[in-house]
């Protein structure tokens, strides 16, 4: 599965607001947001009003960009959301919340969602015992995700749970023991989600 492999913080100063992509440094002085405000590129300063469809692009583009999922499994998410009973907005931002990479980062086993995902796919990870090494596996209720216990690896996630202080959200709980494991205790909703989110406008940009 492909992923962005291009400069990150040109996302966020695309975006216009903090994507947390870069772990440590998205809270520090260095980031470059805090540093430069216009967007990217040579016409950046002349960032004029968005038109309608500019801003349902935007929101589609944020949520892409946070997540790191390229367009064409977004739109396979978006598919599925709109095929499920429930509020395609809603399922939208539950499906993506419960990738692997997502969950990992969220328990505080990673600096970024972009950490975790490396730890995916070099099997640091296990979901209910197995090595798991697909970022985009999707948790289950009462699926246990652990880390390898092995040196190296308690190693790396030792030294991301001593930075990544984020409070572990109310869908996920967390056991700090010699290996530290994470429950899922119920599905995500959209009220899990750590950034403000317009699904409304995705629907639409998405629906055209
Ligand atoms: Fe975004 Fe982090 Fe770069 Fe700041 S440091 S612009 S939050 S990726």
């Amino acid at each position: 599965m492909g992923r962005y492999t291009g400069p990150v913080c040109r996302l966020c100063r695309r975006d216009g607001r903090k994507l947390f992509l870069k772990g440590t440094r998205c809270d520090t002085s260095k980031c470059a947001l805090e540093r430069r405000k216009s967007a990217p590129g040579m016409h950046g300063m002349r960032r004029g009003k968005l038109t309608d469809f500019g801003l349902h692009l935007r929101e589609k583009q944020k949520v892409k960009h946070f997540y790191g999922v390229l367009e064409r499994q977004f739109r396979r998410y978006f598919a599925r959301a709109e095929r499920s009973a429930g509020n395609t907005g809603k399922v939208l931002m539950s499906l993506l919340e419960r990738r692997l990479d997502n969950v990992v980062y969220r328990l505080g086993f990673a600096l970024s969602r972009a950490h975790a995902r490396q730890l995916v796919r070099h099997g640091h990870i296990t979901v209910n015992g197995r090595r798991v090494d697909l970022p985009n596996y999707e948790v289950h209720v009462g699926d246990v995700i652990s880390v390898k216990n092995r040196p190296k690896t308690l190693e790396i996630v030792k030294a991301a749970r001593e930075t990544n202080r984020q409070a572990v959200p109310d869908f996920l709980s967390r056991i700090d023991g010699e290996v530290p494991e994470g429950h899922v205790v119920r599905l995500p909703d959209i009220m899990d989600v750590s950034i403000p989110v317009e699904p409304q406008l995705i629907i639409e940009f998405c629906s055209k």
